[in-house]
């Protein structure tokens, strides 16, 4: 046990004290403990994680397939080289997390089947009080700390989003959310119908493609993807000339970041130009006669939403060799046999996967109060898209959209980090992100602008998430290239930060 740990019984539950308590044991969570241990290693800290193992997102989806669709030279840490293919399984992602943790003696720190569900901030502790239920035995445990590092994600992991359609009770077959995929399931011989259109989607339909009797994608509306060999030609070359892993990280790194924020750059630029690109991509896989433009063709522009790499081509060989195909239309009704569509066709299944989406869930369904006041996270603005207005002492990690999560895990590590340290430095317990006088009034905006980026699974919980400002540093800027610039130097004596 960390030995800066204090630990005191009460009447009640015990109570464990730490500097810092980390929220979440996934990709960010491990990466804040790793940057804890390096940059405070005075710090005590524990990381209390509701499943029971590291991992997150990659220990949660365990539908056949399941990978990275980011590369993993920038979906991986910054410290911590990527040696094999960019694109991940979901397996090879908690083999290269699970090194991180044995390299730095970080399992030490972390308490696994600890759900966190309430969180109390007292101004007059100065602390927070973090009560968690062991999910193995139901005790209750208590943990105070000075700071909270939030890393719980975007979304609720129990459960993924499925919409409701008429019918759906008498559907004689199974329906499965890819986020709770049966281990039983059982596809040989079946007819299977994905729905939906995002990574999950085409990530599953390959996987399951060559074993079950026939897949077919059901989409509302098309998405963009890209391909390319899962290989990088940069790196390979590196390593004939023996340069050692870290040299090529770094290096592989840098050439993927400047080429995405080339792409970005054009699918604002010049998007026509960047979409017919794309689908130039998917035509040379389908061949002339398929309906590119009705199946593969978004009506938005390249980068409102995702897209997704789809190596080597996987999803368009499938449907081109006849063992997935793709239909673009509504349903209308479940069946007890399948799905009657909005344009009067039916579709047989004995499999119905609902690729629909997740829950957000915003800051970890706890539920957090300031001061005995019930906190609201829509009613705060954020600052830098990492703390809150009127929440002391805590950081939330959430990670770009158009570029891999972990490059801002890495970033947001690091302002933590230098904040508790300048904290110590200015004698500081408290801070609290509070609108200065000419920041009163400002127009607020939604966390993403709908405009910008809009993915469902964002639009349905907008309305949950804290707000922001027009001006910095109120702004959420979603961009890498201008925050791994602006975050390591921002001036944590600006006015905004109030210090107690
Ligand atoms: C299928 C899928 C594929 C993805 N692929 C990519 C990709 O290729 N590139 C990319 O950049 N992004 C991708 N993402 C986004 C992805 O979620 C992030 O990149 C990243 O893995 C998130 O890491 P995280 O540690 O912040 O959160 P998560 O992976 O969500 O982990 C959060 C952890 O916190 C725990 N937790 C939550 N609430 C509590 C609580 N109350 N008490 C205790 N513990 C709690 C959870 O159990 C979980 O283990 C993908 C997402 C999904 C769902």
């Amino acid at each position: 046990m960390d030995m800066k740990a204090t630990a005191a019984r009460t009447t009640e539950v015990e109570t464990q004290h730490f500097d810092v308590v980390i929220v979440g044991a996934g990709i960010s969570g491990v990466g804040g403990a790793y940057h804890l241990t390096k940059q405070c290693p005075d710090k005590s800290f524990v990381v209390l994680e509701s499943q029971d193992d590291f991992g997150g997102t990659w220990l949660t989806h365990r539908y056949p397939g399941i990978r990275s669709d980011s590369d993993l030279y920038t979906f991986g840490y910054r410290f911590k080289p990527w040696t094999s293919a960019p694109i991940a399984t979901a397996a090879e992602i908690r083999k290269y997390m699970g090194e991180v943790i044995a390299e730095n003696d970080l399992g030490r720190h972390i308490r696994y089947r600890h759900r966190i569900s309430s969180a109390s901030w007292s101004s007059e502790r100065k602390c927070w009080t973090v009560d968690a239920t062991r999910t193995d035995t139901g005790e209750a445990i208590r943990f105070t700390a000075n700071f909270l590092w939030m890393c719980q994600g975007y979304y609720r992991h129990s459960e993924g989003y499925t919409p409701q359609w008429p019918g759906m009770d008498r559907f004689k077959g199974r329906v499965v959310h890819p986020q709770t995929w049966p281990e039983d399931l059982e596809i040989a011989g079946k007819r299977v119908v994905v729905i939906g259109s995002g990574a999950t989607a085409a990530t599953l339909v390959p996987a399951i493609a060559s074993d079950c009797a026939h897949v077919t994608l059901l989409q509302r509306s098309p998405t963009f993807f890209i391909t390319g060999r899962n290989a990088n030609e940069l790196a390979d070359m590196l390593r004939e000339l023996d340069i050692p892993e870290e040299w090529v990280h770094e290096i592989v790194r840098r050439k993927i970041l400047k080429d995405q924020a080339n792409f970005t750059r054009r699918s604002f630029e010049e998007p026509e130009k960047v979409k017919q690109e794309l689908l130039s991509a998917v035509r040379a896989y389908l061949g002339p006669d398929f309906d590119v433009d009705k199946h593969f063709t978004p009506s938005y522009r390249p980068w409102r939403q995702r897209i997704a790499f789809i190596p080597d081509g996987d999803l368009f060989r499938g449907i081109r060799d006849g063992k997935a195909s793709v239909l673009t239309d509504e349903i209308e009704a479940f069946t007890e046999t399948g799905l009657l569509l909005k344009s009067g066709a039916t579709l047989d299944a004995d499999i119905i996967v609902t690729a629909t989406g997740f829950n957000l869930n915003v800051l970890g369904d706890i539920a957090f109060t300031v001061d005995g006041r019930p906190l609201a996270f829509s009613d705060t603005v954020t600052y830098r898209g990492a703390m809150f207005t009127g929440v002391p002492n805590m950081a939330w990690v959430f990670g770009y959209f158009r570029a891999s999560w972990t490059l801002r895990a890495d970033l947001i590590a690091d302002f933590v980090c230098r904040l508790l340290k300048h904290m110590d430095t200015r004698g500081a317990v408290s801070v609290t992100p509070t609108l200065r006088e000419a920041d009163e009034g400002m127009h607020l905006s939604p966390w993403v602008d709908p405009e910008n980026f809009n993915p469902g699974y964002l639009m349905r919980g907008l309305d949950l998430l804290p707000k922001q400002g027009d001006r910095p540093p109120w702004q959420h800027a979603q961009d890498y290239w201008t925050e791994k610039d602006e975050l390591p130097v921002a001036d944590l004596d600006d006015g905004a930060l109030v210090y107690e």
